[in-house]
């Protein structure tokens, strides 16, 4: 029966709870807003399942993953799904696909009261309930059951999701399935639930009025300088850069997430998905042409035949191969992660008693200086260049 000894060895993919044949299994809070499983011992028969399918215990590594995965750079033809999309908006066109193939899509939304939880769609006007990435842990669910119904059903299916999650799913699943497409994001940690919660509350007192949407990466100020926006009920809008806020201020700094996100396993090369895709970032030393506009250019890195040959007939997406040291080069996240924050415990310990702008400014400030540091350092190169 499953149990956490270690936090930083369990990423939340749920596929347990999924797995468990007699539904003894529930993710439960933890004090820093996380879930982790717990068995219900009346219900447990002690099958064991459950172990064996954690991607802690036993990975399931996809066959047929190539050796060396291809890199694109490009973007999504369609302006109105560009600027709604996160980086270049490639995920929509192979969603797209898949749903005029009478597939579905599970990928992260937010239900009715702004909470960040994998969902499935099968039509174009609630794929646009995926578009743009919340920054904050997405709960899965039950959706692996749902997948696997569809699967055995002969459905199309599109799985998007960390890359722990797409592991999960990989190894609740435990074979290879024709109609699976799947798709992970280049990730470098999700925030706590928590301190999301928290924030939201806080917005929704200043300005007396209940959150009807946040977007997390709004392109109003472009793809690369971009604002976090807020809409709420009496009708106000708020954009502004995203880094002032106190919440990616957090995120930025890795104070506030998961445990299992400093040692993450499942960033590295090759991936056990067909596609990931992230922003392009460092596309201006490497490929400037891919971003003339500042209106998002997608990396691609693909990862199967299967997915490549998909890729190949999508008409709606600009795509320009690309070397892949090249342009996985300004994007660290895709191979490793950055060690845990130091303040993380502190941070998390005040999180009660304190409002977040001001434990943010409490425990955040040297990581900003450093990058504030880091920024100028670049800039001071590229003066000297001149
Ligand atoms: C927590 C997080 C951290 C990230 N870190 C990086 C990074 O360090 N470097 C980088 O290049 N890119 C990162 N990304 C990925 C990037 O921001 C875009 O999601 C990706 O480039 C896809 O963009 P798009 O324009 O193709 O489509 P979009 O329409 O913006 O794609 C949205 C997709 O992201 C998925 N998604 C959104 N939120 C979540 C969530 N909370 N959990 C799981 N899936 C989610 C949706 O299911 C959907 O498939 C991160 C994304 C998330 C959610
Ligand atoms: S051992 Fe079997 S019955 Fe018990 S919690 Fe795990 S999967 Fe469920
Ligand atoms: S299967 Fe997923 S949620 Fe369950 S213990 Fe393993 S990592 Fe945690
Ligand atoms: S950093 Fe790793 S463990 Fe954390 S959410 Fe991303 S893929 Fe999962």
């Amino acid at each position: 029966m499953i149990s956490i000894y270690e936090k930083s060895k369990c990423c939340g993919c749920s596929a347990c709870v999924n797995k468990c044949p007699k539904n003894a299994i529930r993710m439960v809070e933890d004090e820093y807003g996380f879930k982790y499983p717990q068995v219900d011992l009346e219900k447990c028969i002690d099958c064991g399942l459950c172990e064996k399918v954690c991607p802690y215990n036993n990975e399931y590594n996809k066959k047929n993953v190539f050796e060396k995965s291809i890199a694109y750079g490009g973007w999504n033809k369609d302006e109105n799904i560009r600027a709604i999309s996160t980086s270049g908006g490639v995920f929509t066109s192979i969603a797209k696909y898949i749903i005029e193939k009478d597939g579905v899509v599970c990928g992260a939304i937010y239900d009715n009261d702004l909470n960040v939880v994998h969902d499935m769609v099968d039509n174009l006007d609630d794929l646009k309930k995926m578009n743009g990435s919340k920054y904050v842990q997405s709960d899965m669910k039950d959706n692996f059951r749902k997948i696997k119904e569809k699967l055995d059903n002969g459905v199309y299916v599109l799985f998007s999701g960390t890359p722990c999650q797409v592991s999960g799913l990989n190894s609740f699943l435990g074979k290879e399935y024709e109609n699976l497409y799947t798709c992970d994001i280049v990730c470098h940690g999700v925030p706590s639930p928590k301190v999301f919660e928290k924030y939201k509350k806080e917005l929704e007192k200043e300005n007396n009025s209940k959150l009807v949407d946040i977007n997390f990466r709004d392109k109003v100020s472009g793809w690369q300088g971009y604002s976090f926006s807020t809409k709420f009920e009496s009708k106000k809008t708020f954009n502004i850069n995203a880094q002032k806020t106190s919440y990616m201020k957090a995120f930025l700094s890795d104070i506030d997430i998961r445990d299992s996100c400093p040692t993450c396993k499942f960033a590295k090369l090759p991936r056990f998905t067909d596609f990931t895709l992230g922003d392009f970032w460092g596309v201006d030393e490497c490929y400037p042409d891919l971003n003339l506009d500042n209106k998002g250019t997608s990396l691609v890195l693909v990862h199967t035949e299967k997915g490549n040959e998909l890729l190949q007939k999508l008409t709606d997406v600009y795509l320009q191969k690309c070397d892949l040291e090249k342009a996985i080069k300004g994007n660290p996240s895709i191979l490793k992660h950055l060690p845990a924050n130091k303040n993380r415990e502190k941070f998390f310990n005040e999180l009660e008693s304190n409002d977040l702008d001001t434990i943010v400014n409490k425990y955040t400030k040297v990581s900003l200086m450093k990058k504030v540091i880091r920024k100028s350092k670049r800039i001071a190169k590229k003066i000297l260049k001149k």
